[in-house]
């Protein structure tokens, strides 16, 4: 039985890889900070054959002792403080976790090693927010990065952490540039949820509008159960290395509102939706799309769900989620 090691797995990846790799026969190993962390429980419901343990990315030793206990062939790094806008206000942590996490737990896995026959392998989860001010369109691998927010210069230390580790250590360390990713585990913070989440509550009436930023800025949005598949594919390789995950497809915050506003019923968004300028950003990345071809040729992998068939399941499952909070409250 081959073990995995997964950071970030009370998030939304974290979650959606932790029940691929079960399904692929895996025993899951989950690495889980803070004093009786409630999301500890939560992600145990939801996944038994999960196995929690203690730890922090911002504690080296804490890693060394979790690559000792769990001993795994696979380690996938999704933990990450990981909304761009928090990054604005909380810099220093962002660098902390996102940024320097990478380089805790290269040197946890350098320092442990794994059997000789059998180094561990490492995920690097980046993110397409490295591109920031584009250079060229698409963006693939050899793109220059231009990081436009704290979260993103903290990517692109991770990401350089992790090929600096490969080529100075030889680790089989390979890092996933990946494009936006949604789906209904994705938090309420972060545009897409926000909104289908605050169409589902106005079809139910319990609220009027959805408060947005800038509503011209456009992404390249897959569904994250499409990209934990290819998260694990690029650890299956002989070779590590680097690829980008996206779409190629690209689509405005207007648009999102025109597909959600369809789903929903109704024929206009505008009357739904304020703008403020609290949601805007001291520096934005105004349109990402990804060139995933090396992906598509190297690892077989193309996403699956479209991008109107994205918002369709996350508004279908908040409606009915809202739907059974507000029968809960009703009681
Ligand atoms: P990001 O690409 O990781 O920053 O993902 P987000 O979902 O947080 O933001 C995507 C884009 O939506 C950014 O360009 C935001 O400026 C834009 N946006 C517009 N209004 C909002 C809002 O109310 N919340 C968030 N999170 N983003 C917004």
């Amino acid at each position: 039985m081959k073990r995995a090691l997964v950071t970030g797995i009370t998030g939304q990846d974290g979650r959606h890889l932790a029940e691929f790799l079960v399904g692929k026969g895996y025993q899951v190993f989950g690495l889980v900070r803070g004093q009786n962390n409630p999301k500890a429980q939560m992600v145990q419901d939801e996944n038994p054959a999960l196995e929690v343990i203690a730890g922090d990315l911002q504690d080296l030793s804490s890693l060394i002792a979790a690559i000792e206990q769990v001993q795994p062939d696979e380690v996938y790094n999704l933990g990450a403080i990981s909304f761009v806008q928090l990054s604005f206000n909380q810099p220093e942590l962002t660098a902390d976790i996102t940024g320097l996490g990478v380089l805790r737990m290269l040197e946890a896995i350098r320092v442990v090693g794994g059997a000789q026959n059998n180094p561990i392998r490492f995920y690097q989860a980046s993110s397409s927010e490295m591109f920031g001010k584009v250079r060229e369109t698409p963006q693939n691998e050899s793109t220059p990065f231009h990081p436009r927010s704290p979260y993103g210069v903290a990517k692109v230390f991770g990401h350089y952490t992790t090929v600096n580790h490969r080529e100075s250590y030889g680790l089989h360390a390979s890092s996933g540039i990946c494009f936006n990713h949604e789906g209904p585990r994705r938090g309420l913070e972060f545009v897409t949820r926000k909104v289908t989440n605050g169409m589902a509550r106005i079809k139910l009436g319990l609220q009027n509008t959805i408060t947005l930023g800038n509503l011209e800025s456009a992404r390249d949005w897959g569904y994250a159960g499409d990209y934990v598949e290819a998260m694990w594919l690029m650890l299956q390789q002989d070779e590590p290395d680097d690829y980008v995950l996206a779409t190629g497809e690209t689509h405005t915050i207007r648009e999102l509102l025109v597909a959600a506003a369809r789903v929903a019923g109704y024929d206009d968004w505008s009357p739904l939706v304020n703008q403020d300028e609290r949601f805007e950003r001291p520096a934005e990345v105004d349109i990402l799309t990804g060139d995933a071809g090396k992906a598509r040729e190297k690892l077989g992998w193309q996403p699956k769900v479209s991008f109107d068939e994205l918002v369709e399941l996350m508004y279908e499952h908040d409606l009915k989620e809202e739907q059974a909070k507000a029968d809960t409250k009703r009681r």
